[in-house]
């Protein structure tokens, strides 16, 4: 590993703003959002990188969820991601312009980039980080993520080499609410990539069959644990997602299981939810589960046990059989209407 000379000389948080196939992706405007809050704690400025092939107008909506500055890197070597290619023109990117942060999504595309950009670097990486901070005295970025399977949350920090890089979970951090207008400054990038740099080419892209849920996206999640004995069990929470305008999710004890598939799993090896209002039913209550809900709005627990972990971070806790309360739940709310 090389030293990196002086820290000083390192400044701005970088976030790559990750698109597909011109569409700017969510985790972008999640990390631009947490980019500017973390940019702010230092005094200095928030800058999204776009990589591809005429993405420039991405740069609008970049602005307006908080970056102070885009770097555009267009190139026909670019047009379809890959490792290659986004390695050589970002590590010389920092070799030249010297970000003291750079955040990247957890995403397919973020897991593979990150560490090559890292070793290109000689840099270090927290991968899969679940919340970023500033150490005041000293301008570290305090990187935390779960460690030991999920039992505890582990603060990782690299005080030798810069950039600070870090990948995010998608889902975790939350985007400002965006400035209409708000504009920025637009730092075209030609890159210094020939066709002998980009040893993979993409000569067709074929999409997968989109199967599963996006619970994700849902303002309520009905979910369900080992306690559901079966897919049987998920018939009982249908009615009251479906009440609610909700989708079903689970634990990974039911996934396991075979009930379920598993694009419905909420945690940490599932997905990272934050609804609006979040029912666990027949639950727990896992750290690896609470991993994954424990920031939704309102939580709602259903369990037999009183005794449940659940009932600590629930809102509304019911103590009880889920088969007879979820019906009666959907038996008031149909009389309300
Ligand atoms: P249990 O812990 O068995 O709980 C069932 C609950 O149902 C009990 O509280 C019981 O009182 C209640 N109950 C029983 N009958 C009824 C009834 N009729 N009505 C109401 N309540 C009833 N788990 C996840 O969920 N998501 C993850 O992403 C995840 N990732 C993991 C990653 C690692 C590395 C590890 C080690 C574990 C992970 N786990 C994850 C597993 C996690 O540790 C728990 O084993 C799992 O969450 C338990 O699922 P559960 O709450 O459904 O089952």
């Amino acid at each position: 590993m090389k030293l990196i000379g002086n820290k000083d000389e390192f400044k701005n948080v970088w976030v790559y703003a990750e698109q597909r196939e011109g569409e700017l992706q969510k985790i972008a405007l999640e990390l631009v959002g947490e980019g500017k809050r973390l940019a702010e704690k230092l005094g200095v400025e928030v800058c999204a990188l776009l990589v591809g092939k005429n993405i420039a107008g991405l740069s609008s909506k970049l602005f307006e969820y908080g970056a102070d500055k885009v770097y555009v890197v267009e190139d026909d070597l670019l047009e379809h991601y890959t490792t290659d290619g986004n390695t050589k023109v970002i590590s010389e990117m920092i070799d030249e312009l010297k970000p003291e942060i750079l955040l990247i999504g957890a995403t397919n595309i973020g897991r593979d980039l990150a560490p090559r950009i890292a070793s290109r670097v000689s840099t270090g990486l927290t991968a899969d980080c679940t919340q970023l901070d500033i150490e005041a005295e000293t301008r570290t970025l305090l990187q935390t993520r779960p460690a030991f399977g999920g039992n505890l949350m582990a603060t990782i920090i690299n005080t030798e080499f810069r950039p600070q890089m870090s990948t995010v979970r998608p889902g975790v951090m939350d985007p400002l609410d965006p400035v209409e207008g708000r504009t920025g400054e637009v730092i075209r990038i030609t890159p210094k990539i020939s066709a002998a740099d980009v040893r993979v080419k993409v000569r067709e892209i074929v999409k997968a069959k989109k199967k599963g849920v996006l619970i994700e996206e849902a303002h309520v999640i009905v979910s369900g644990g080992r306690a559901m004995g079966g897919p049987e069990g998920f018939e009982i929470l249908k009615p009251l997602a479906e009440r609610l305008g909700g989708e079903i999710g689970a634990s990974r004890a039911a996934v396991d299981s075979g009930w379920i598939e598993k694009s419905h799993q909420v945690g940490q090896t599932g997905k990272t939810v934050k609804p609006v209002i979040y029912i666990a039913c027949g639950i727990s209550g896992a750290i690896q589960h609470l991993a994954g809900m424990k920031d939704s709005d309102v939580i709602i627990a259903i369990n037999k046990d009183p005794e449940a972990p659940i009932f600590k971070i629930a809102n509304y806790s019911i103590v009880g059989d889920y088969k007879e309360i979820v019906p009666a739940l959907v038996e008031l709310l149909g009389e309300k209407n």
